[in-house]
């Protein structure tokens, strides 16, 4: 294992400006957004926790030109890659279901293909926690364990570098200058302070009692018929923010546009609690009512894909309790179809 000093961090991300769009987490009042690196400022925050948008955001981008003038040319093909830095292990869990969808199955998207090949991953632990995690209930720790090039864990004065890919290898070989061997030392203080964040997550799910994983086998199937999905979409105002927030969530709609130079196909997120989002050719729709979305919704996360990907689609990362504004909380939904089943 590495360390890097802060400032040896930076000059490596100046470096790698250009061969990538250098995107990293800045803080705004309470939360965390990602916005193009420049160089050092003052309200970058590469621990913490996650940030606000989804890293799906980086791989399948919320609009986007997939085709120009009936062409077979992958549009922006030479764009430069994405380096998107302090990733946190919710977010890298989402690849669990979006390589699934776009990349292991039956399709191979090729925008995606090309972003899961080219784009570079700085992942880091989280070093705080928000009321909203409860990524410890589906299994995920919170600090990085796969799927990323290479991780970073806090410390004073810098970070410990862990290597995940032959891409991070790559990277800490070319740049070997701004590295040094880890000391015990430090990476016994990686192994307190991933401790103490592991409790603070438990905490938090024991404070909201939010069920565990071992408990959602065949929550959905035995409540199907429940007044549970009536009750819960009550206040639901449709405005579909839970599917785009979520890093699993992965649906999206084609259409086309011209202007007076070009036809172009687009692709843009969709989202499976939108009325249209089933309605078929003659008008027909097999979910008409809201509360038979937000059940199909809970049915693709804790029923379909664990069949299918061997894997929930919710990573915990409590995005979509923030965005509701409807106050839908996932952990208490989970905890009333546990109980009810
Ligand atoms: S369902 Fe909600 S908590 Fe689960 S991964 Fe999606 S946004 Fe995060
Ligand atoms: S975010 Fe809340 S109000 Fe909006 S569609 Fe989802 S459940 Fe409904």
């Amino acid at each position: 294992m590495h360390y890097i000093s802060t400032n040896n961090f930076f000059r490596l991300l100046d470096a790698l400006k250009f061969n990538y769009k250098v995107y990293i987490p800045v803080k705004k009042g309470e939360q965390r957004f990602y916005k193009k690196y420049t160089g050092p400022q003052d309200d970058i925050v590469i621990g913490e926790v996650r940030a606000f948008e989804p890293l799906k955001a980086f791989f399948a981008q919320a609009r986007e030109v997939v085709a120009e003038n009936f062409s077979d040319d992958i549009p922006h093909a030479d764009d430069k890659p994405f380096a998107i830095v302090g990733v946190k292990a919710c977010d890298l869990k989402g690849f669990k279901v979006q390589d699934h969808v776009f990349k292991d199955h039956d399709y191979k998207d090729p925008f995606y293909l090309k972003n899961r090949e080219q784009n570079l991953i700085i992942s880091t632990d989280c070093t705080s926690v928000i009321d909203t995690c409860f990524c410890l209930a589906l299994g995920i720790k919170p600090y990085p364990q796969e799927d990323f090039d290479i991780n970073l864990s806090e410390v004073k004065g810098g970070f410990v570098v862990e290597e995940g890919s032959e891409k991070g290898k790559g990277l800490v070989k070319k740049y070997s200058s701004l590295f040094q061997e880890a000391a015990n030392v430090i990476i016994n203080k990686r192994k307190a302070q991933r401790a103490r964040i592991v409790e603070k997550v438990e905490e938090n799910i024991k404070e909201n009692k939010v069920p565990r994983e071992d408990l959602y086998k065949g929550i959905i199937e035995k409540n199907y018929e429940a007044d549970i999905w009536p009750e819960e979409a009550k206040e639901c105002v449709e405005c579909g923010a839970c599917n785009a927030i979520c890093p699993t969530c992965h649906c999206f709609l084609l259409y086309d546009q011209k202007d007076r130079k070009k036809m172009e196909r687009l692709r843009i997120w969709d989202s499976c609690m939108l009325k249209s989002f089933a309605r078929v050719a003659g008008g027909a729709n097999p979910r008409p009512k809201l509360w038979m979305r937000l059940r199909n919704r809970f049915e693709k996360k804790f029923d379909f894909f664990p069949k299918v990907a061997d894997v929930y689609a919710c990573t915990g990362c409590g995005r979509c309790v923030s965005a509701c504004p409807a106050k839908i909380d996932i952990r208490k939904v989970l905890t009333r179809l546990v109980e009810n089943a």
